[in-house]
């Protein structure tokens, strides 16, 4: 599944290709993909892509009027290429292009979901009014999440990947972060200090930032979209290893809320 470094790679590489272009029609073989197809098609069409942003993991398209937001969830990804390049199974909506190119979403699990917004709803209404604080954002309220997070006995891991308290880390960027703040996943979130959750805030934006320079994490079968091949994998000091790079002792794999998580037990506590 593709985390906040990885969706930020797809972002700033459509944002290069796309911005300035109009979408001239959309095609779409799957609709359930795209919210209320008829009326978005009527929405978006011949509206031009004035750029491209990114929320925590959704995509954001600012059309001239108007916008829409894509997530890629597990398998999600756009190509951007030629109008004569043959759309390949799994390949489900189109976008032509006003330059000859067309964009394409190929989704093999179908969990995708594209949705368009007025620009006043787009930050006030679900999904994007919902989510917390950008794991990576520089400018927050440690004082309000300390309140927050006191509240919560539910393990530290489980808080972390739930996307209205802080948003946009998932299963592997959580495991790497409480690593990096020494913080055991299945600690109790209310027993977390507040020096702790700063910890984890700064651990977060480190991590998120340099896996972004990295291009993302390439694991499974997830690759940027667009040819674009993440890093960020040979930097993961856990999630996936056998052994604790600090002390050598051997990680702990369990399952947390039905993920799989690793830690050490001698070096998080
Ligand atoms: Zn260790």
């Amino acid at each position: 599944m593709p985390e906040l470094p990885e969706v930020e790679v797809v972002r700033a590489t459509l944002h290069k290709e796309l911005a300035g272009l109009t979408i001239t029609g959309i095609d779409c073989t799957y609709e359930p993909i795209i919210e209320n197809i008829n009326l978005f098609k009527e929405q978006v069409s011949n509206q031009t892509i004035v750029e491209i942003r990114r929320y925590a993991k959704y995509l954001i398209f600012i059309l001239s009027n108007g916008a829409f937001i894509s997530h890629l969830r597990m398998e999600g990804k756009y190509f951007y290429v030629d109008e004569a390049y043959p759309i390949q199974k799994h390949q489900h909506v189109v976008f032509h292009l006003s330059n000859g190119y067309k964009l394409i979403y190929q989704d093999v699990r179908k969990f995708g979901r594209i949705e368009y917004k007025s620009k006043k709803e787009l930050y006030t209404t679900p999904p994007l009014s919902l989510l917390g604080i950008e794991a990576n954002q520089k400018e927050y309220n440690l004082d309000e999440l300390y309140t927050r997070i006191k509240k919560k006995s539910i393990p530290i891991k489980t808080l972390l990947l739930d996307q209205t308290f802080i948003s946009g880390l998932g299963n592997i960027y959580v495991d790497e972060v409480l690593y990096d703040a020494h913080i055991s996943p299945l600690r109790k979130s209310s027993s977390i200090t507040k020096k702790q959750l700063e910890q984890i805030l700064i651990s977060s934006q480190s991590i998120l930032n340099e896996a972004i320079l990295q291009k993302g994490t390439t694991i499974r079968s997830y690759t940027s979209s667009l040819g674009v091949i993440g890093n960020y994998q040979n930097f993961l000091k856990v999630h996936t290893k056998r052994e604790c790079p600090c002390c050598n002792k051997a990680l702990t794999i369990i399952k947390i809320g039905g993920r799989t998580s690793y830690y050490c037990k001698a070096c998080q506590r």
